[in-house]
């Protein structure tokens, strides 16, 4: 099955978003850092936008206070 949407990291602030795959570089909407978006920086893939947005939603609750706030 396809994998059409990525959940990445960015690699400056550490903050997880939502991108369509395919996408070869994004740029952070929390900190304007622009990255590549590779294996290095995609944490989990999706079929659905839903699941995905999901997934998001675990993950931000998971390393919510981990992180910068
Ligand atoms: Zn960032």
């Amino acid at each position: 099955m396809e994998k059409t949407f990525v959940i990445a990291r960015c690699v400056r602030c550490g903050r997880f978003l939502l991108s369509k795959a395919g996408v070869k570089t994004k740029i952070c909407p929390y900190c304007n850092a622009r990255f590549v978006l590779d294996r290095a920086a995609a944490v989990a893939w999706s079929e659905s936008a839903q699941k995905a947005r999901q997934m998001l939603a675990e993950l931000k609750k998971r390393h919510a206070g981990a992180n910068e706030r």
